[in-house]
Parts: C-alpha cells; structure tokens; sequence
C-alpha cells in the first residue's frame, strides 16, 4: 500500500519543533528515521496530517559522555552513531549489545533511540538495557522541559507518557560504576531481522573483597507490555555473593514476575522457560565483567 497524503514541516530548531507540536497536536506525528512510522503508516489506523521531521534540529542528535556523570544521548541520535560512541562500547556493553542487535545496517543508520523508545513496542530492544541503567528522560513542549524515569514513561503496548505537544529530547544515563558490568541477552528463532520473543538485561555492581552484590537491575524483555524490573529477585541479590541456590530462586521469581503472551511464535511456558536461561547468561556476563 502507498503512503496517505500528509504535509511535511521540517523545523530547523527545537523552538520551531516546540511551536509546530503545539500549532498541529494531535494531528501532527514526529517523523525521526521512519523505520517504524512509514511502515505503520501503510496500513490504516495511523494517518497524521502532518510529519514532523527533527532531522535538522540539531540539539537533538548530539551524543555526550562525562566519566562523572553518564551518557545523555540525543533522542534523535542514530543508532550506528551510538554504537560508534567509545564509551558506549567500554562502559554501557549491555547497551551497545541491545543496539547491535536492531534491525540490519539500514536500520541502525536509519533508526534512532529516540524512534525505539516512543514507539513503545514490547519487543524492542534498548528500553530494557536503558532502564538496567537507570535511564532518565527529559521531555521538552513550549510549557517547558520536565524528566522522568524511563520506566515511568514506557506505560504499556505502543503507550508512552507523552502528552499532545511534546517531544522527547534526551535520554540520560548515569556513568556505571568502576567494578560494575552489563549484558543484554535475547532469544529469536532465526539469526536476523526478526524481532525477539524474549530477552534480559542485567547491570551489576560487584563488591570485589567478597564478591558480594553492591547493587543489581534485573530487567526482562518481551514477557509483557512493556519491559519488567525483576524487583524481588533484584532483593534476593543485593548484599549476597551469588551461589547456585540463590541465583536458582532469583530466577524463579524472574519467571514468576514475567507476564509472556501465547502466540504462533512460542508458549507462554516455554517463554518463561527461556527468560530463566536468559537472566542466567545475561548474570553471568555481567557479574564475570564486574569481578575481573
Ligand atoms: C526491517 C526492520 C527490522 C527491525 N528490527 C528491529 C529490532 O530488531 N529491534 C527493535 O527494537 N526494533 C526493530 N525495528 C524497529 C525500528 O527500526 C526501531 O524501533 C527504530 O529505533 C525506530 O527509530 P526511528 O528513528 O526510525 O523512529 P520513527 O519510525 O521515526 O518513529 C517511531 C515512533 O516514535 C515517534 N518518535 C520518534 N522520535 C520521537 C521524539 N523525539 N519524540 C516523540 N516521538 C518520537 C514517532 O512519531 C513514531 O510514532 C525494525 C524495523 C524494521 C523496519
């Protein structure tokens, strides 16, 4: 199917982006890389008369480190640039494998974080690597910026805590610690460009006199509408030098907290099957980084 008719605005700045989001509301659609609104756009349902397009407003590309205080990347910032970001690779590792994962080279160059996070689908892959790093985002409008964590603004199945008028700016990401590790795992049938059916992330932060947990995010992928924390099994670990028997409990509960659909892909069972094998290597990744 073609594309239906819409007027294209092309802001150069975040004022222009603020004020056209303001004049047009709810008629009115950001258009970032497009790879998932002009593919959702060819079936009925979402027509706006207006696209939006932030690609020249420059204050919302940039991507920045600070060794003190994190990562804040740009909402509209491509994914290959953030993969091609050092500190991404050496710092965020649970990140950068969530991200390499996206798509194909044509999505990554196409495709933002911003685009991943607002389209608010289950199965997409950074919202559970950024919220086991305690991603922070900052919302902007002509009323003004405000911040929110991200699993506050991820709300359920294509849901977000955006209100008609405003854009997302930045995501902000604390820097990890120094004895600290991450990985993200998924599981999907065949090798590429097919969506996961079920993943994990994991941020741990080791105490290296007796290996202990100072601190640990559990976040499970694709086993409900929107990313999970893990909360108890996180409890379970905190404080503890993980052995078989704990970790074994710890991931009882990831099950058990674990919301995942039946469908032609795979059962709810087996997908609670997989999450357990997944929070395990996703653990032990990140735990053997943090300890090393
Ligand atoms: C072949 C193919 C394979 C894919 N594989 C994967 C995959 O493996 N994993 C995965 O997670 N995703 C995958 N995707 C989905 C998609 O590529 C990603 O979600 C991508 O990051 C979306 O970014 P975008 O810039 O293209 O967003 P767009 O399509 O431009 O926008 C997506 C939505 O977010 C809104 N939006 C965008 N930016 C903002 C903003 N700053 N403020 C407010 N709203 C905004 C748009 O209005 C729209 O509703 C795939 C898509 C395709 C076509």
């Amino acid at each position: 199917m073609y594309l239906p008719r819409f007027q294209y605005l092309a802001p150069a700045g975040e004022a222009e982006l603020a004020s056209m989001l303001a004049e047009h509301g709810d008629k009115a659609r950001i258009l970032a890389g497009g790879t998932d609104l002009l593919v959702q756009m060819k079936a009925p349902g979402l027509w706006p008369d207006y696209l939006i397009d932030i690609r020249n407003v420059a204050e919302l590309s940039s991507i920045e480190f600070d060794d003190q205080d994190g990562l804040t990347v740009g909402a509209s910032a491509k994914l290959e640039n953030i993969l091609n970001t050092p500190a991404v690779a050496e710092r965020y590792h649970g990140l950068y494998q969530a991200i390499e994962t996206i798509g194909a080279r044509q999505i990554l160059t196409m495709g933002s974080m911003g685009g991943n996070i607002c389209n608010a689908s289950p199965a997409a892959d950074s919202p559970p690597a950024l919220m086991s790093f305690n991603a922070q985002v900052t919302i902007g409008s002509t009323q003004g910026d405000k911040e929110m964590a991200l699993e506050d603004f991820i709300q359920g199945n294509r849901k977000t805590a955006l209100e008609v008028g405003e854009y997302l700016k930045s995501i902000f990401l604390p820097a990890p610690a120094a004895k600290s590790g991450s990985a993200y795992h998924y599981f999907r049938v065949r090798g590429g460009m097919e969506i996961a059916m079920v993943a994990a992330a994991v941020y741990v932060e080791a105490d290296l006199a007796d290996k202990s947990l100072k601190d640990i995010k559990i976040v499970l992928g694709v086993v409900g509408p929107t990313p999970i924390r893990a909360l108890e099994a996180e409890d379970m670990l905190t404080g503890q030098t993980p052995d078989e028997d704990l970790l074994a409990k710890a991931l009882g509960s990831c099950a058990a907290v674990s919301k995942p659909i039946d469908d032609f892909r795979a059962s709810a069972e087996y997908r609670r099957e997989i999450l357990k094998v997944l929070v395990q290597r996703a653990f032990g990744e990140a735990y053997t980084i943090a300890t090393s």
